[in-house]
């Protein structure tokens, strides 16, 4: 059978004869350049690609700050704080000594790179888990409004109601929106007027209740 060597013999041939010969193949000064260059991408990545998720919560309760740090994609629970504050200790002091926070997220949230250095900030309506987020109360605002309701049992029932989204298009969530609406108006005139609600409209389970005032 007759063989003619191709090119491709012939190239294979004398690359293995000799190797350092290859064009292909860098000088080693360049490959250290190579190597340099993809460590700075790496550090690169580590400095500025968020890792941690830093998320804020109110406690619609008692309006404790609480913060969670998550590791981003597989949500894992890495640190969380809670911070108390004026409304949270008069709540305690004079409503409930104890009671079950509920945390309500508030619209915007932190990226942390893998050292915890802040490289993003998110402000999306959609992060809030609840209308209540949206009032923005703070804790004077809460405060007051504790004072200025018939009874604190009525304001933490209205809290509650506004800490999760009721589902789209149901005669929850339009009386979640009125409820909303109604309390959102009286906040912004500076809470004048009498309470906007009507004595008894909240179930308040009282008799059941530790509160007092
Ligand atoms: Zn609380």
């Amino acid at each position: 059978m007759d063989h003619t060597p191709k090119e491709t013999d012939s190239a294979a041939v004398k690359s293995a004869d000799t190797p350092d010969a290859s064009p292909d193949s860098p000088p080693p000064r360049r490959r250290r350049f190579g190597r340099w260059i993809k460590a700075i991408l790496l550090l690169l990545f580590l400095l500025l690609f968020p890792m941690i998720i830093a998320t804020y919560h109110d406690c619609a309760i008692c309006g404790m700050k609480h913060t969670e740090w998550r590791m981003i994609g597989v949500g894992w629970l890495l640190s969380s704080r809670n911070r108390l504050n004026p409304c949270s200790e008069w709540y305690r002091d004079q409503v409930e000594p104890e009671h079950q926070h509920v945390w309500a997220r508030v619209p915007y949230a932190e990226g942390l790179d893998i050292f915890g250095w802040k490289v993003g900030m998110f402000q999306f309506g959609s992060l809030a888990s609840g209308p209540f987020n949206w009032l923005m109360l703070g804790h004077q605002r809460q405060l007051a409004i504790y004072q200025r309701a018939p009874d604190p049992a009525q304001a933490r029932t209205l809290f509650l109601k506004l800490a999760r989204f009721e589902k789209g298009n149901t005669t929850a969530r339009h009386n979640q929106d009125e409820i909303f609406t109604r309390l959102n108006t009286w906040i912004e005139s500076g809470l004048k007027g009498p309470w906007p609600f009507q004595e008894g409209e909240f179930e308040t389970s009282r008799s059941a209740s530790p509160f007092r005032k």
